[in-house]
């Protein structure tokens, strides 16, 4: 990372997934009132730690930063300045990453609910609803 040549935006934009966001919170919240319990940030695989579980459902939510995990609507299509090889490669990577990981929850027999930090910023019930939705699938 350090031959990065550092601007003024890359210093608040970070590669790991930051724990305890205020889109990550608010679901939180949402899917509690829901009368869902939940556990933290525990890894169930090797170096996959979702968001948060719902374990007696075998249900994993992670909550996807727009940028760096290339939502459709909020990611820049397009990267500027000297770094834009680079971010657009560490976004491809990210992406590829979720989907593996993906994979291998499905394959351990999780339900795995990936919501968009700017689906929350919209409508935080309706993404509560799919966390529910999941659930209720397990359920029947
Ligand atoms: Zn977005």
């Amino acid at each position: 990372m350090s031959s990065w040549i550092p601007t003024e935006k890359g210093s608040h934009l970070r590669a790991r997934r930051v724990r305890d966001t205020a889109p990550e919170v608010a679901l939180r919240k949402a899917v509690h009132a829901l009368g869902l319990r939940f556990r933290l940030h525990v890894p169930v695989l090797r170096r996959c730690t979702p968001d948060f579980i719902l374990p007696r459902w075998r249900v994993a939510v992670f909550v996807d930063g727009c940028y760096w995990h290339g939502c459709p609507q909020h990611s820049p299509s397009e990267f500027k300045g000297p770094n834009a090889e680079r971010w657009r490669q560490k976004i491809q990577t990210n992406r590829a990453r979720d989907r593996r990981q993906d994979e291998q929850l499905a394959a351990a027999g999780w339900q795995v609910i990936r919501v968009w930090e700017c689906e929350i910023k919209k409508d935080v019930r309706s993404a509560a609803d799919r966390v529910r939705s999941a659930v209720e699938t397990r359920m029947g």
